[in-house]
This record gives structure tokens, sequence and C-alpha cells, in this order.
């Protein structure tokens, strides 16, 4: 099993931001209202996640770290909806081969805080009371430690903290009701507060885009038939010279799509931004009464069984928005 372990870790555990992904869907899983992340080294020499979600039982902390323990699903239902972000069962397993992992949690219901520690491919997890609030924190110490190929791939820590801080941006703008706080190196990068109010959202998309990104941006907010677009579409004055600020998501997950692309960026040239690349930060939100929507669980895809009226939906509400905004409109 250890070997499977390691083998399932070259798909899931590619590098620092990968880690941080599957530990931070963790969280959010559990019901986290609050996720503090720590990081070292750009994430090589320690990776922390602290939550106060629900907890792991005592009698389950070993049982996390061993592969194909996925306590999310218990039927086939299940496995056609997947509701939960996580659902294989072995992130924590494959991390667990490639580092030193202490995994600490006290559980909702229990009135003592326990822990599981790790070392690679020795996995003889004792269980351990320990000190801790309720919720669960991560240690991913020393990643690779033991399998020197894959260490030789990362990157500096400057890219490698990059990549993981881009994987909690996109998490943190997925889901404004949770506060989400990275430390690097003992500094802090991002201090999220849950945002509940539009301004409060409009805070965070600042911290997290810029807020030159916002000051320059178009509001988007309306609704037909069973779909709801709401976000910020960059104005040409706002112009981004590094990564591509797209972000799109479909009732509370983040996704990249083609479709999708396709229609924000016939939008753009249809009205003036000629061969500008869009920038957006816009949220769909579909009734599955209307819309079915299939999310591949791991990859960031999606399906909507009827694409052309998505398409449609989204073209036409950008279209107008920004064309009421164009200077030479005549307005409404
Ligand atoms: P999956 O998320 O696919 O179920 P993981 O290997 O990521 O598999 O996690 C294994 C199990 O450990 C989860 O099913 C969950 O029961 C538990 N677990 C992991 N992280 C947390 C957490 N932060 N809070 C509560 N439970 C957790
Ligand atoms: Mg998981």
């Amino acid at each position: 099993p250890r070997l499977a372990n390691q083998i399932a870790a070259g798909e899931v555990v590619e590098r620092p931001s990968s880690v941080i992904k599957e530990l931070l869907e963790n969280s959010l899983d559990a019901g986290a209202t609050r996720v503090d992340i720590d990081v070292e080294q750009g994430g090589v020499k320690l990776l922390r996640v602290r939550d106060d979600g629900c907890g792991i039982d005592e009698s389950d902390l070993p049982l996390a770290l061993s592969r194909h323990a996925t306590s999310k699903i218990m039927d086939l239902d299940d496995l056609e909806r997947v509701a939960t972000l996580g659902f294989r069962g072995e992130a924590l397993a494959s991390v667990a081969s490639v580092s030193r992992l202490m995994l600490t949690s006290c559980a909702e219901a229990a009135d003592q805080a326990w822990q599981v520690e790790t070392e690679g491919r020795d996995m003889n997890p004792r269980v351990q009371p320990a000190a801790h609030p309720r919720g669960t924190t991560v240690e991913v110490r020393d990643l690779f430690f033991n399998t020197p190929a894959r260490r030789k791939f990362l990157r500096t820590e400057k890219t490698e903290f990059g990549h993981l801080e881009e994987v909690v941006k996109r998490l943190a703008l997925s889901r404004f009701d949770v506060a989400f706080n990275l430390r690097h190196n003992g500094r802090s990068v991002l201090s999220l507060r849950p945002a509940h109010t539009e301004q409060e959202a409009q805070r965070r998309v600042a911290s997290i885009c810029g807020p030159a990104f916002v000051e320059q941006s178009l509001t988007i907010d309306h609704e037909r038939s069973g779909l709801r677009l709401w976000g910020w579409v960059g104005l040409p004055t706002f112009s981004r010279s590094q990564a591509d600020l797209q972000y799109f998501c479909v009732n509370g997950r983040l996704i990249r799509d083609k479709l999708v692309a396709h229609a924000v960026r016939q939008a753009y040239r249809d009205v003036l931004f000629n061969g500008r690349h869009p920038t957006f930060v816009l949220f769909l939100e579909v009734d599955p009464a209307v819309v079915d929507v299939n999310v591949h669980p791991t990859k960031h895809e999606v399906r909507f069984r009827d694409g052309r009226m998505v398409h449609d939906f989204l073209f036409s509400t950008l279209y107008r928005a920004l064309a009421d905004q164009r200077p030479d409109s005549q307005g409404p």
C-alpha cells in the first residue's frame, strides 16, 4: 500500500500548491468558517492549514491517512451528486507518503483533541492526545524529502509560492463566507475576513485582484429565467501585464470552460475592446431545475446540459452591460 500511495502521490501531489489545494478543499468540506495557512520556503519546508471545521474523531484519525478512506461517499447517489470537493479519499495518504505529516484534530462532540504523525513511507500512525480547539490542523513538513526525483522538479521558492498563492486566491474567490489568512515566512500575504455584504465582497476582490481592477471595472448583476450573472468585468482602461485575471464561478465552484470563455470574449470583442484580453471575476448561479450542470470532480470543467442557453445568456448580459458603458453610447 505504501508504494501505491507514492504512485498515487504522483497524480495528486505535484508541488506545494497541489498540497494546499487538497488541504483547503478538505477544510471547506469540513464546514470551516476560517482557515489559517502558514507557509515556509515556498511550501517545501512547511505547509500548515488550520481550520475550525467539524474535526475528525479519534478513531478516524489513522483512517484519514489511509488510502481510499473517505468519509464523503455513502452510496452511489452521493457519487453522482459529488456535493463535496473531495471524494477520492487519497489526498492525505498521498501527501503523507511524500512528507512528514502531522494531523491534529478536535471533533465537534469530543472533549479532547488527538494527533497522528507520519514520516514518509514509514507510516505507523500512533494516536496521541493533543491540545487543539475545535477543528483540524494539518502540518506538512519537508515535502518530497524521500522522493528526490520529484524534488528536483520544484522551481524557485518564489515560483512555488506564486502557484500556491494563486490556489488560495481562487478558493477565496469561490467562498466569500470563509475567512482566509495566508502567511509566507512569517509575513502576512493575504488576510481576508468573511464577506457578507456587497461592499465586503468588493473589498475581498480588491485584496485578491488589486484595487485597480475594482476601480476600473464594471459591476454586473443580471438575472433571467433561472440564471443569474454577477461580478466584475475589467474596463479597457484596466490593463494587466501579469497573468490573466479571469475567474469564473458556477454555483460556488471555480471553473475554466471553453463555452464561458467564448461568450465573454465575444461580448468583449463585439462591443469595443478589440483584441483586448478580457479580465473578469464572474459568478454564474443557475437553478439546477433549469440548467443541468455537471462539474468534473477533479478537473475544473463543467458541462451544461443546455450550453447554448447559457452561452446566449452570458453573451447578451455582458454585451448589454458593456455597450451601455461605451463612451459613445446614448445611455440606456
Ligand atoms: P477525501 O477528501 O477525498 O475524502 P482526503 O484524503 O482528502 O480524502 O481526506 C480523507 C478524510 O479525512 C476525509 O474524508 C475527511 O473525513 C478527513 N479530513 C481530512 N481533512 C479534514 C479536515 N480539515 N477536517 C475534517 N476532516 C478532514
Ligand atoms: Mg480531500
